[in-house]
């Protein structure tokens, strides 16, 4: 794959709520750079609502997020989102617009880039996620799979420094998962810092470095992958997990 730079991320003690509903209350996460944490928890525990909060889509009533040591919070956030590649469980491709123009038209409106060079961008990262020779395919007509992966591709073509994925396998037909997340593990393979929430507990276990347990707003317990699915110390993540293996 072409050249990465990834910055490491640190959130430290965010807070959120929406009206009387205290989503996030106090979270601390780091990824070091290069690296991938996975966030895995109980549906409603605040997941998505971090990861919206990290990259300011909304803004923490408390706490610090800090990319490479440096806070972000004071950054403009439409500049700060170029640096996070986003993906998320439905795709939100333009149905009126082949693959290669979907990922070219950020790369012109954002990234200010002539016609000719975003195409040529955009091409380069459909190659990288397996999918050239879909270029001029409309998302109709492309699987579940290779919609998503147009998604990634996406977000790889604004040359982000880090990653994070929303449940991106979540709304894909079964047969189609492997690949989404055989792109995602290459992807954090060749040094990519991600943040990624996921169900895939084989994901979480076999490619990521960290795992963070969320539940009801807090973290509840992280650790390495293999101190977290074969000796987790707290009652509520040995629920979840036997409820999900
Ligand atoms: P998860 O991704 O872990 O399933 P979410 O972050 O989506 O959890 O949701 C956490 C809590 O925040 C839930 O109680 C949800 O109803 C609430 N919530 C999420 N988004 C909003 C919103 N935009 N407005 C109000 N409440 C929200
Ligand atoms: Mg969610």
């Amino acid at each position: 794959m072409s050249e990465l730079t990834s910055v490491s991320l640190t959130a430290k003690n965010l807070h959120l709520s929406f009206g009387h509903n205290h989503v996030l209350r106090g979270i601390d996460l780091h990824v070091e750079s290069g690296r991938t944490a996975s966030v895995i928890g109980p549906s409603g525990s605040g997941k998505s609502t971090l990861l919206r909060v990290m990259n300011r889509l909304i803004e923490p009533d408390q706490g610090d997020i800090l990319l490479d040591g440096r806070s972000i919070l004071a950054d403009n956030p439409n500049e700060l989102r170029q640096r996070i590649g986003m993906v998320f469980q439905h795709f939100n491709l333009f149905p009126h617009k082949t693959a290669v123009e979907n990922v070219a038209l950020a790369l012109r409106k954002l990234r200010k880039l002539s016609r000719d060079e975003a195409r040529a961008l955009a091409l380069e990262n459909l190659d990288r996620v397996g999918l050239k020779h879909k270029a001029d395919a409309r998302p109709g007509n492309l699987s579940g799979g290779q919609q998503q992966r147009v998604a990634i591709a996406r977000a790889l073509a604004m040359g982000p420094d880090i990653m994070f994925f929303d449940e991106a396998t979540s709304a894909l037909d079964p047969e189609l998962v492997k690949g989404v997340l055989a792109l995602m593990a290459d992807l954090a393979q060749s040094g990519m810092t991600m943040v990624v929430v996921t169900h895939e507990m084989g994901f979480a276990r076999n490619v990521s470095d960290t795992v963070t347990f969320m539940d009801e707003g807090v973290v509840v317990e992280s650790g390495p992958p293999a101190q977290m699915f074969d000796a987790p110390t707290s009652p509520r993540l040995k629920q979840f997990l036997s409820d999900v293996l």
